[in-house]
């Protein structure tokens, strides 16, 4: 009611009932006059949910003091943290203009992005409709429980207003009670928030609905809410809200301090949903986590954890330890940033570490992991092709990035995700083993914190010191030595070469071997069975036997030694009777023609990861003591 009070005569806009001038610019009792002591006035918007139950959402937004010349509105075309174009103006509709006296305006739309809007009296208001059914980290997903609202996906901006000050405004669909979970500023209006400037506010995503709210502190300062969709019960939210609280403690020690939140918290919104989409999306001052499922019946729960300790480290690293390439957040194009191995692949690394510290995961299951992330580097071809930094180059392309041609990623790309959790693994070993356990990669993130993250912004939703590669380089001499640092980052970063991993960990107790050593392989490849055959359902991986007997996707094997090739008991029998180095014939179909071929086995070179104990050989004390001051709590 207080909101329908305070900005009433917006509110008759968006009803079409008419505008009154100037009256966008008032201000809420307590709204902080950000704008009045920047000389500039704020640009307003409003959201309201008329049909909740057809998923759109209709936007009002008002920017004053927008000079004499045409303006230009745009809807973003990327989202922070996410680095592929998602070109949200797709969704967009029924888009009107007006000026400060409610005339309509014309507009052109020189590009599918913008509206270009002349003839006003410098007000520009404009009205619009937008479409969203998608619950994740980057969309618009409107419906009866919620609107879980990303602002690129929703909000149209001008070009150059993005240093004015921003007030928004939601609106209740009748009948319902929702509330608003979001790391905007509050007013004394509890549907009414404000932010510094545009970096800001489209870093902002809000979760408007009825959601369960806990709080906790931790020391040495910081306080952590926690906004859930759960569908589960009181005893399954104590029991998460308590391993995010162990989380989020072991993180705070590895940096020995929490970030300074721009508004004094930081704000979980997490939707566990039977809809949602599994994701999770860092911001400045909160995280979107989304997962298919409820906490009453969940056997994702260790990802759902996983992912709250891989965003809440973000708030550190690339929220405010952040590469130059991703700062400021460009939302006409996608950042193209060469740092992402870091940002993404360490924070990807601790992610591991941190489940593994806070005890929400065993040594045996961190052991599988790490195992799993040192296999598909190893082995995979497209190391061969591009260092950790050009993968990260490539990530507009691969980050929830839908394509209707194929594609060989397989062969060409190794996840900056993966590959950069396998150097995070890698430098840290390397640097307990070279200085004897003294300095740990726990050193290096807090050197780059203190340089880089720590610093004061210059104004909300900008950091004042973004990173280069050669800063990265840098730090990392300053705290081991420059022939280290430099061969680190010449051999393994920007290099193609690969850590030597089996070294490095059995320093610590774990052994890293052949999965099934002596056992035949034909190639890693899915393939589907038709009945008759077996399809390979994807691209060859190079070099794989497969691959050297000239097979690829989509041929159909019909027969191999012999044997009809049909299900995979029959392959399995087929390749357990042989050894690596066995020549078979194999018989194939391509695009309807029967091809015979040989194909020489190999040794299947998969590797895992196991302690050492499961070998049967005690640990030593050194071994002990090594693997207890990387794995065991700092709490
Ligand atoms: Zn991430």
């Amino acid at each position: 009611m207080q909101f329908r009070l305070f900005l009433c005569s917006v509110a008759s806009v968006v009803f079409g009932v008419g505008f009154l001038p100037g009256s966008v610019s008032a201000q809420a009792p307590g709204v902080p006059s950000a704008a009045a002591a920047l000389g500039a006035s704020p640009v307003t918007y409003r959201i309201s949910f008329p049909e909740p139950e057809h998923r759109w959402a209709q936007v009002e937004v008002v920017f004053p003091d927008a000079g004499t010349r045409p303006l230009d509105v745009r809807m973003s075309r990327s989202s922070p943290g996410r680095y592929a174009l998602h070109e949200f103006g797709r969704n967009v509709y029924d888009v009107h203009a007006f000026d400060g006296r409610g005339r309509p305006l014309r507009f052109d739309q020189p590009d599918l992005h913008q509206w270009t809007i002349s003839g006003h009296d410098g007000t520009v208001r404009v009205t619009y409709r937008v479409y969203g059914d998608r619950v994740d980290g980057t969309y618009l997903g409107v419906d009866t429980i919620h609107a879980h609202i990303n602002m690129p996906a929703t909000l149209m901006w001008a070009r150059g207003l993005e240093n004015r000050p921003v007030q928004i405004a939601f609106e209740r669909p009748a009948g319902t009670k929702w509330s608003v979970a979001t790391q905007l500023h509050p007013t004394d209006d509890p549907f009414t928030f404000t932010a510094a400037n545009l970096q800001y506010l489209m870093d902002s995503p809000v979760e408007f609905g009825n959601f369960t709210l806990r709080t906790f502190n931790v020391n040495p300062a910081a306080t952590i809410r926690l906004a859930m969709h759960h569908g589960g019960t009181a005893a399954d939210v104590d029991r998460f809200v308590g391993d995010v609280a162990k989380l989020v403690r072991e993180e705070g020690a590895v940096f020995g301090e929490f970030p300074k939140y721009d508004v004094g918290y930081y704000t979980f919104l997490v939707d566990y949903l039977p809809y949602a989409e599994g994701d999770g999306m860092e911001h400045r001052n909160s995280a979107v986590v989304t997962f298919t499922g409820s906490f009453a019946n969940s056997g994702r729960r260790p990802d759902l954890l996983g992912t709250i300790a891989h965003e809440f480290f973000h708030s550190w690293n690339v929220e405010r330890i952040r590469p130059r390439s991703l700062e400021p957040f460009n939302f006409d194009e996608a950042n193209v940033s060469s740092e992402l191995w870091l940002g993404e692949g360490f924070t990807s690394y601790y992610e591991t570490l941190m489940m593994q510290r806070a005890g929400l995961a065993s040594v045996e299951e961190t052991a599988v992991e790490l195992g799993r992330t040192i296999d598909a580097v190893v082995r995979s071809p497209g190391r061969l092709l591009r260092s950790a930094v050009d993968m990260s180059r490539l990530a507009p392309f691969v980050d929830t990035a839908r394509w209707i041609d194929r594609t060989n990623w397989d062969n060409l790309h190794i996840s900056y995700y993966t590959w950069g959790e396998a150097l995070g693994l890698g430098l840290d070993l390397s640097l307990r083993d070279h200085t004897n356990g003294r300095v740990t990669l726990d050193d290096y993130m807090r050197a780059m914190w203190r340089v880089y993250g720590r610093p004061a912004p210059p104004a909300e939703g900008l950091v004042a010191a973004p990173y280069t590669m050669r800063d990265a380089r840098d730090r990392l001499a300053e705290i081991s030595d420059r022939a280290f640092a430099d061969r680190f980052f010449d051999r393994y970063v920007e290099g193609r070469e690969v850590v030597d991993y089996a070294g490095l960990l059995q320093r610590v107790g774990f052994v890293l071997r052949r999965r099934n050593a002596g056992r035949a392989w034909l190639g890693q490849v899915r393939v589907d069975y038709g009945g008759s055959s077996a399809r390979l359902v994807e691209p060859a991986l190079f070099g794989s036997p497969i691959y050297r007997a000239g097979l690829d996707q989509d041929d159909e094997i019909v027969v191999l030694d012999g044997e009809a090739i049909a299900s995979p008991a029959q392959l399995d029998r087929v390749l357990e009777r042989h050894r690596p180095g066995d020549i078979l014939p194999i018989t194939f179909v391509r695009r309807g023609t029967r091809t015979n071929a040989s194909l020489t086995l190999e040794e299947d070179p998969r590797l895992e990861v196991i302690p050492l104990e499961r070998t049967g050989r005690p640990l030593s004390d050194a071994e002990r003591s090594f693997r207890a001051a990387w794995l065991n709590s700092r709490q």
